[in-house]
């Protein structure tokens, strides 16, 4: 059973689908438990909320998912209810340790099936000091030696943990289950885990997990860098798009979308990057599907591709040769407009014009260019 009902108030959104080393949190602390074989089946306790956003990915022939109550002990009892009658021994795990691993939970559910009750724990390392009263002056400092860390998966023989929900039905505030065990006069018994098996909090633990993650899947990370160019005829008669933005001319750009060439040749600089072609490839210009279409449909296609390899824009920087209408007086419009088709922030944006000099077809005003070039970074 993995709990991941919480709502994250400390960390603004729930902490079990904060992206971690490129997919959420819960999907690492899932993927652990599908990869032990001795798992016949995981009940995934989610939030309302989640449950609708997520519960079509999450599903599988080894997966049910269940609603979350109003506490932790309220989820867990959810999930209890729904386990499958065949289940023997149980193991309850926090949706945000996504750290853990197959071995981690082999061990606690074969102490568990031995001695009706185990817990994942990691011995303290800093001294403990006892404060007083006040919270501020120490009264004493215990023996370090007998404390453990509490992690998750704790483990029960079903009858176990049935007996302790059942004998506590009324007590909203444990923290964890095996509380509730002790309180049975079960005895608990530690199974040394590891550090790594962290919890996310705060945002620090992000990082760590981060880290660790990376180290462990072999992740590396590789910056990559793409170019886009495009040009269109500017004619009258045409609204004129430029970065996502209508801007006020008496011509506009010719083209079978809209003719945004900004956002035509951002797109391809994104797409140049994840070496996946171009933008006409998946809109091609002879489609009468795509006539007229705004080009942020284009972008959002891409953003696509860029989540699905589960990369990340890290800048773009475009520069618009047009001999007409100056585009100076428009630069914050623009680079506000083209950071929001692309989900970015403003700083990670730059956009600049040149003039064509009055040379050639550019400089003569019958046509705008955009040059774009992108940085991605990869996870491969
Ligand atoms: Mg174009």
């Amino acid at each position: 059973m993995i709990v991941a009902g919480g709502s994250g108030s400390r960390m603004g959104r729930p902490k079990q689908f904060l992206p971690l080393a490129g997919r959420p949190v819960v999907d690492w602390s899932l993927k652990a438990f599908l990869d032990t074989p001795e798992i016949s089946e995981v009940v995934l306790v989610l939030g309302a909320e989640d449950m609708l956003e997520h519960a079509t990915r999450l599903a599988s022939e080894r997966v049910s998912i269940v609603q979350s109550g109003q506490t932790r002990m309220g989820s867990v009892r959810n999930g209890f209810a729904a386990l499958p009658e065949s289940a023997q021994i149980v193991a309850v795990h926090d949706g945000a340790r996504p750290l853990v691993t197959p071995e981690i939970i082999r061990k606690t559910l074969a102490e568990a099936a031995r001695r009706g009750a185990a817990v994942a724990a990691v011995p303290v390392k800093d001294t403990l000091k006892e404060a007083d009263a006040s919270g501020r002056k120490v009264c004493g400092t215990p023996p370090r030696e007998r404390y453990w860390q509490a992690q998750t998966p704790q483990c029960y023989r079903r009858e176990v943990l049935a007996q302790a929900l059942d004998r506590f039905a009324s007590d909203k505030d444990a923290t964890d289950e095996s509380q509730l065990v002790e309180r049975c006069g079960h005895r608990v018994h530690l199974v040394s885990a590891s550090y790594s098996n962290l919890k996310i909090t705060t945002p620090e633990d992000l990082t760590m997990a981060e880290a660790l993650l990376e180290a462990r899947e072999g992740l590396r990370r590789e910056i990559r860098v793409g170019q886009g160019y495009d040009i269109h005829r500017l004619v009258a008669g045409r609204p004129l798009w430029l970065a996502g933005t209508r801007i006020k001319h008496s011509k506009g750009l010719l083209g079978h979308s809209d003719g945004d060439a900004v956002l035509h040749a951002a797109a391809d600089a994104v797409l140049g990057a994840l070496a996946e072609g171009e933008i006409g490839i998946a809109f091609p210009p002879t489609d009468p599907a795509f006539k007229g279409i705004a080009s942020r449909r284009i972008v959002d296609h891409v953003l696509k591709k860029v989540h699905a390899r589960n990369a990340e824009i890290q800048n773009l920087d475009v520069t618009i040769v047009a001999e007409e209408p100056k585009i100076k007086p428009h630069y914050a419009e623009l680079k506000g407009s083209l950071a929001e088709v692309f989900r970015l922030d403003p700083a990670r944006v730059n956009l600049k014009a040149k003039s064509g000099e009055g040379l050639d077809a550019v400089g003569r005003g019958e046509a705008i260019v955009c040059h774009a070039t992108a940085t991605l970074a990869l996870r491969v």
